[in-house]
This record gives structure tokens, C-alpha cells and sequence, in this order.
């Protein structure tokens, strides 16, 4: 069976008392095992080609590992629509949606992400972490059954636990077969209960497709709702960039809980849940992420009307996207890169040690591209990576001296006979 219990996840994780030794012991554990994140201060270079530039310590970078993949979040009628936006009304929206907080253009905002995705109705959320964490809690009772893949997004992870059911389980990454097995089992188990299965469109740390006509028919098979986050599939693939449904052909029937983000392809801030006029409603009265927390800045949505007006009327923003895409898979494969099947925008390099894709993710910053080393527990132990990204904002220039320096870098860890 390839189904374990989500739980395991919550890793044995060292309890912190309150003391100063305490603390840095925790720190000191992160340390040996090659596992403590740091941030940097990075700042655009200018808003020309900001989304492949970047300025951090005081050097220049390209940056190859934004979700920006269509080069939106500097683009200049998102700043300019911001700009107007908080003039007109202001910047913050002083109060939750159910409150005083809806705005004009939250309003505007829903009704054209409804269109754009084909549902019934769309409502904002905040993020998409919390856009997951609300459909899970709304949705979900105690009895029912909580499915999702392996690889999902953290915060789908969290949205399981959140939903405090007693059946919370994860199927092996991209089998389908095995989620109808689960949701077949659990009907048996308990004929009355629901259940809900969540899935990425596009797997975050690994670019590839989740098979989703053979989830939507299992999921209505059983009568489970199925929830797909396409935080990296929507403005980038599908008809329109309409994301993981219109690649596959699927509608509202097929995938009646669509999330999406803003933050991504859309280059602003936030997220939303599409569906039917009932679900929006049900969650207005259920999301707890959307009833207790303060409405996204209103300039906030003017840049993302911008952005999605940008979406229909720029095809070429995706067309050059696919482009860079196959560019680099060529170039890639030619010299030797161990690729993933991935055919979006994120296109991983799996080093295998945390040693291993820091020492890369050195070597690549040494030659000006930046690209962080993604390390477990955001991915599997032992295939820590480095996650390329292309935005449509790269030169081919850019892509071929990145492959170069990949190269070597790969080639250099074959030497020194890092990782597994
Ligand atoms: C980034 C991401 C989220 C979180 O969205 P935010 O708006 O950044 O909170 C959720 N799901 C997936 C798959 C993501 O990649």
C-alpha cells in the first residue's frame, strides 16, 4: 500500500525551552545538518528587466528562482494601477471582508478571476496558504476522510491538519490509482462521511503535472470534493493561461474547488477560491482564514486586474515562456543535466546531499545567477536541489550562460562524489 499517515511528517523536532542555551542548541542543530535558511536583501536592479535582475550585498544577479514567470511583478501598469489605486482609496482596507473592508476593486477583482477560471464565483483570500487553510476547514468534518499527494504544497499539508479530521492520509506522488484505492476504502469504512482530496496542478518543487482527469474521476466517483491548488499552473499553462484545468480540458464539474494565487504568474499579492455561487457562500460563512482577517490592500487588487488584463492581451508573455522553457531542456540534456520531467516553468536539478546543492547554488552565485538550494523538509531527504525557475523576462543569453555554469557545477560534484 502506498498510502502512509500525514502525521509522520511532524518530524521529531527538539522541544525549546526558555533559555538562552536553549535556543542556540536548536540553532546549532539546524547548522549540522546543513539545514539553517537565511534570508537575503534583495532588491530589483531596475524595473526595465527587474525580473530577471537582481541587486544583493552590492553585486548583480539574475535571478533563476522567482515564481515571477511572466516578468508581471515590475512590470510598470501594475505599479501604475497600485499607485492610482491607493490615491483613490487608500492603502490599507481597515477591516475584514464580512466587516467594512470589501472594496471596489476586491469586488471587480472576484468577478473577473470568476471568468477567467469559468466558475460560478470567485472570492479573495489573503494568500494561498490561507485560501487552503479555509477550504479544508470549511469542508471538512471529523469523519471524513483528508487525501493528498505526497509532494504537495506545505500548505495543503497544513490545511489537512487544520481540518482536524480523523482521516488524514497521503497517497505516493502522482498516483492516482492509489488515491481512488483510499477514497474506495473509506466509503466502505464509513459509508456516511465525505471526503476531500487535494492536490497541486503544478508540484512546486518539481514542476510536473498532476494527473488530473484520473483524480477528477475518482473524486466524483466517490463523491469527494477534489480541491486543486494551481498556484503555478494558472496565467502560465492551458488555453489563455488558464491554468491546470485547461490544460487538460476539465471544467467546474470536473474540479469544483479551483485555488488560486496571485503572487506567482500574476506578479502581485494574494489568492482565491472559484466555484459555484453555493461553495463561495458556504466558505464566506466557514473560512476562518477569510472571516477573521483583515482585507487585502485594495492597490493590492487594482495591480492584479492589471496583471490579469496583461494575461489576455500579452500571449506573448507565454509563448516566450515555452520558448525559454525548451531552450534550456535542450541545452540541458545536451550537456549531460540530470532533468525532471517537467514541462513548466519550474526545472529542477536534484543534487541529492544538502552539501551538495549548497556548494552548486555557491558555484552559480559565483558566476552572477542566483539560485537558492531547496533542502528537506520543503523537499525529500536526500534530493536536495536546486530549483530553476524561467520567467519570461530571461534573454536567451541569459538561459545559455546559465546551463554553462550548471554544467560545471554538476560536473564538479560528480568529481568530488558528492550526495548519493
Ligand atoms: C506558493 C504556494 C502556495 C502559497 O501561496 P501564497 O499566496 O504564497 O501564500 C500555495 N500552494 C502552492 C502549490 C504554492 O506553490
Amino acid at each position: 500500500m502506498t498510502i502512509s499517515t500525514l502525521l509522520h511528517k511532524s518530524r521529531g523536532k527538539t522541544a525549546v525551552r526558555r533559555a538562552p542555551e536553549a535556543l542556540a542548541a536548536a540553532l546549532r542543530e539546524v547548522d549540522d545538518r546543513r539545514l539553517r535558511r537565511r534570508r537575503v536583501v534583495a532588491a530589483p536592479v531596475n524595473v526595465e528587466d527587474a525580473a530577471a535582475a537582481l541587486a544583493i550585498d552590492g553585486r548583480r544577479y539574475l535571478n533563476f528562482c522567482s515564481n515571477d514567470y511572466l516578468g508581471l511583478a515590475t512590470h510598470p501598469a501594475l505599479a501604475a494601477a497600485m499607485a492610482g489605486a491607493a490615491r483613490a482609496q487608500g492603502a490599507g482596507a481597515g477591516a475584514s471582508h464580512l466587516v467594512t473592508g470589501h472594496g471596489p476593486e476586491h469586488e471587480a477583482l472576484e468577478h473577473e478571476l470568476a471568468e477567467f477560471t469559468g466558475r460560478e464565483r470567485a472570492l479573495l483570500f489573503s494568500s494561498g496558504y490561507m485560501a487552503n487553510l479555509g477550504v479544508a476547514v470549511a469542508l471538512a468534518d471529523r469523519d471524513d476522510l483528508v487525501l493528498g499527494d505526497r509532494l504537495n504544497h506545505a500548505s495543503l499539508v497544513d490545511a489537512a491538519l487544520l481540518a482536524r479530521t480523523r482521516r488524514s492520509l497521503r497517497y505516493a506522488h502522482g498516483d492516482a490509482a492509489a488515491a481512488r484505492a483510499a477514497l474506495a476504502a473509506h466509503a466502505v469504512a464509513a459509508p456516511a462521511a465525505g471526503a476531500l482530496l487535494l492536490t497541486d496542478g503544478v508540484f512546486s518543487m518539481d514542476g510536473d503535472l498532476a494527473p488530473l482527469p484520473a483524480l477528477a474521476a475518482a473524486a466524483r466517483e466517490h463523491g469527494a470534493w477534489l480541491v486543486l491548488d494551481d498556484a503555478h499552473g494558472l496565467g502560465v499553462i492551458g488555453d489563455g493561461g488558464r491554468g491546470s484545468c485547461a490544460h487538460f480540458g476539465l471544467g467546474a464539474e470536473e474540479v469544483p474547488v479551483l485555488v488560486g494565487t496571485l503572487g506567482k504568474a500574476l506578479g502581485s499579492f494574494g489568492a482565491f477560491v472559484a466555484g459555484s455561487a453555493d461553495l463561495i457562500d458556504l466558505l464566506v460563512q466557514r473560512a476562518r482564514t477569510y472571516i477573521y482577517t483583515t482585507a487585502l490592500p485594495q492597490p493590492v487588487a487594482a495591480a492584479t486586474r492589471a496583471a490579469l488584463r496583461l494575461v489576455r492581451t500579452e500571449p506573448w508573455r507565454r509563448e516566450r515562456l515555452a520558448q525559454l522553457i525548451e531552450r534550456f531542456r535542450r541545452l540541458a540534456t545536451a550537456r549531460g543535466l540530470p532533468l525532471s520531467h517537467s514541462p513548466t516553468a519550474i526545472q529542477p536539478v536534484v543534487f541529492g546531499s544538502e552539501s551538495a546543492a549548497l556548494a552548486a547554488s555557491a558555484a552559480l552565485r559565483d558566476a552572477g545567477f542566483w539560485v537558492g538550494a531547496i533542502r528537506p523538509p520543503t523537499v525529500p531527504p536526500g534530493t536536495a536541489r536546486l530549483r530553476i525557475t524561467l520567467s519570461a523576462a530571461h534573454r536567451d543569453a541569459d538561459v545559455d550562460a546559465l546551463v554553462e555554469a550548471l554544467a560545471i557545477a554538476w560536473a564538479r560534484r560528480v568529481h568530488e562524489g558528492a550526495g548519493p
